[in-house]
């Protein structure tokens, strides 16, 4: 399965003409659409349902949830899930609240086709609300991680936020195809983003300009080559 050639509005978000459709809501790089399907199939066999949350996630999706946390729309939550006061914060800590939870629009993995966030409906009594502790011993998607943590290697995915490097938190459920995702990590290009959050007139572009390399390293950057 090769790889189609990507422009930079594919790995901006801006474009979903790479993508190959999963359901009315998911789609994802032909490649990695076949390890998730591969993926979830041997999980059914091993009594496991799969399901997706999110796959391909636009810029205008992203820039929708960055833009209404920015202007407190939206509640943005600490590492306790205790609201942030947003107001009585600079726009530098803003971005930095921001950014431990929700990505950069731009920068999102999600944009790429080639990650995913998974979880077992049948597993899930209570609403999903995507936090570490669900993932972890006694919490309900505990055995989906055990399975993940696994076999998910067998189908080339890896997990790159599975550890607190500093910057975006643990998040368990975030998997990546590691050959389609490197193929496109080797293209991405700092300016093209930065052009791209100028262009959409994204809240706080003046100070992400500002900041733009050390939020590129603090929160961008850092990944978990944990497989
Ligand atoms: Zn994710």
């Amino acid at each position: 399965m090769t790889m189609p050639a990507l422009q930079p509005a594919n790995w901006l978000g801006l474009s979903s003409s790479h993508l190959s459709q999963i359901d009315d809501h998911h789609a994802l790089l032909a490649p990695a659409k076949l390890a998730w399907l591969a993926m979830a199939k041997a999980a059914a066999e091993d009594g496991l349902e799969l399901n997706l949350v999110s796959s391909f996630r636009s810029f205008q999706r992203q820039q929708l949830i960055w833009d209404s946390k920015f202007n407190g729309q939206r509640a943005v939550l600490d590492d306790h899930h205790a609201p942030v006061a947003m107001e009585t914060l600079t726009e530098l800590q803003k971005i930095h609240a921001i950014m431990r939870f929700s990505a950069l629009p731009g920068t999102s993995r999600h944009h790429w086709g080639t990650d995913l966030d998974v979880y077992s409906k049948p597993l899930q009594q209570q609403p999903l609300q995507l936090i570490a502790s669900e993932y972890q011993a006694g919490g309900p998607q505990f055995a989906t991680w055990q399975w993940l943590q696994q076999r998910a290697h067998e189908f080339d995915f890896f997990f790159p936020y599975a550890t607190d490097l500093g910057g975006v938190a643990c998040e368990p459920w975030h998997l990546s195809h590691a050959p389609s995702a490197q193929k496109v990590e080797a293209m991405r290009q700092p300016e093209a983003i930065l052009d791209a959050i100028i262009n959409a007139n994204v809240a706080g572009q003046k100070t992400i300009a500002a900041n733009f390399d050390t939020l590129f390293e603090r929160f961008v950057s850092p990944i978990s080559r944990l497989g």
